[in-house]
């Protein structure tokens, strides 16, 4: 970021409490253990550590200025300055707050039920073919994260693309205060976390947040296919929609997969032009309409929409098609993390996709559903029996239920449930066949990346 202490000071409303004020902070660590040089340290207070403790680390890392919650942390035997927050989390914050005002930089901001990642990855892909870009790193989409990522902007960026989550009201609102979106993209509206926001309507408004707090000549893009989503079109003035129905200003027709990549026509804002892109999924089609419709809006080319598109960076663990070691079996390793409506999505991959041999469901625990989770359970189990799976394994602590809606709407053989990730590694290897197509897919605690390692070392 290259800003003096002094301006650092001001920006976060700390209070410096040593003479360097014109020493220079180049980027921002929550993490002691990283190398930082002319870095600053933020020390955080988790459950179980006070990141105070790591300070002489940090400053061995090459941090040169810590933000302390106490005066009786400042050491005069480091070479470093100290400023005083009366939280270091809110300075961090407010600090993030302040720098995003200070650039002239266009952030996209997208949320959503599911999708935000990928999302991400493909509006960057296309919008870094003409302006400089930057993307949220991996996850980092939290009230931490996302501060974090906007102190890694810098004055010569023209766009950030910004993925911000929540599980809760009032986070989306806090999030976009902090990131100020000139534009805002909404995914979809599904179940997740409709344990603490009780309705699906309850998370659609908390989604919805993000919409009041678009910059005044920003654009909102919404999937207008999602009934909450479509409901929510005049909430902001300059609101534009995508999706597969004909109302929506950008339409995606002619949809064609084969195992490598998805094609597909767009229509809508005077323009008609065809995309290619080396991901599959219908829902990924989704996420590319949101990006295509974000880069025409900013003016981006039709040529430089497909060229963003032929060749996209994807993060992992998102619908990504592997191959086993012998080359004997294929994985679509979809185990970043699951909720009902991508268990579906990662489901319906599996249906489409063409493949000689069996194919094999390793569905897990979607957590966070309170109390839909049984029902939730049962339908991901029907909906694998529906979409022509061969071989049902269900993991985790509602295995039982998975199983028991596969069993109930399958003719194939009775599912089999394990407990948990180790118990299936135990057990997997002797119910997998050469030229099986095995999708793996369950929420994040399971760990299942474990299980598509284990598969492809040992076939
Ligand atoms: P998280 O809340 O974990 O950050 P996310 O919203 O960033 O999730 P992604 O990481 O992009 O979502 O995708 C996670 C999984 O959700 C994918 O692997 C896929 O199974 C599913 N998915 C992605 N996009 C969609 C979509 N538009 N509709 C339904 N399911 C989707
Ligand atoms: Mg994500």
């Amino acid at each position: 970021m290259k800003i003096t202490v002094k301006e650092l000071s001001k920006l976060c409303k700390g209070k410096l409490l040593t003479n360097g004020l014109n020493k220079e902070v180049y980027t921002v660590t929550i993490d002691s253990r990283v190398s930082a040089k002319n870095g600053l340290f933020v020390p955080l207070k988790g459950e179980n550590h006070d990141g105070h403790k790591f300070i002489k680390d940090a400053v061995n890392n090459g941090c040169n200025c810590i933000f302390i919650e106490d005066e009786t942390y400042v050491d005069s035997s480091l070479d470093c300055e100290f400023i005083l927050n009366s939280d270091n989390l809110a300075a961090l914050q407010e600090l993030a707050e302040n720098y995003r005002q200070i650039l002239d930089i266009d952030v996209i901001a997208i949320t959503g039920s599911n999708g935000k990642t990928t999302t991400k990855d493909l509006i960057f892909s296309i919008f870094s073919q003409t302006v400089d870009t930057v993307k949220t790193q991996g996850n980092y989409n939290n009230e931490i994260g996302l501060p974090l990522m906007l102190t890694r902007l810098e004055r010569s960026n023209d766009v950030a693309v910004l993925e911000l989550g929540m599980s809760d009201f009032g986070e989306i609102d806090f999030l976009a205060r902090l990131c100020k979106p000139t534009f805002g993209v909404i995914t979809n509206i599904g179940e997740s976390h409709i344990e603490y926001l009780k309705s699906k309507e309850g998370i659609a408004k908390a989604k919805g947040e993000l919409l009041h707090r678009i910059k005044s000549g920003g654009k909102a893009i919404l999937n207008g296919d999602d009934p909450y989503l479509k409901n929510m079109k005049d909430v902001y003035s300059e609101t534009f929609l995508y999706g597969f129905e004909d109302h929506n200003h950008l339409v995606a027709y002619n949809i064609e997969q084969n195992n490598t990549k998805v094609s597909f026509s767009v229509k809508g804002l005077g323009k008609d032009f065809s995309v290619s892109m080396p991901i599959l999924g219908e829902h990924n089609v989704l996420n590319a309409l949101a990006a295509i419709l974000c880069a025409l809006l900013y003016g981006v080319s039709e040529q430089d929409i497909i060229e963003g598109l032929k060749g996209p960076n994807m993060t992992g663990m998102r619908t990504e098609v592997l191959t086993s070691k012998s080359e004997e079996l294929k994985v679509i390793s979809d185990c970043y993390n699951a909720s009902l409506t991508s268990t579906n999505a990662a489901l319906k991959v599996l249906s489409d996709y063409r493949n000689e041999g069996r194919k094999v469901a390793i569905v897990g625990d979607m957590l966070e559903l309170g109390q839909y989770t049984e029902a939730a359970h049962k339908e991901a189990g029907q909906k694998a029996a529906e979409n022509n799976v061969d071989f049902f394994i269900a993991v985790g602590q509602y295995a039982e239920f998975l199983a028991s809606g596969w069993n109930a709407h399958s003719n194939k053989s009775k599912a089999l449930a394990f407990e948990n990730t180790d118990q299936l590694l135990k057990n997997i290897g002797s119910h997998l066949t050469k030229g099986d197509l095995v999708l793996v897919k369950g929420s994040r605690g399971l760990k299942l990346e474990k299980v598509v390692k284990l598969i492809r070392e040992e076939f």
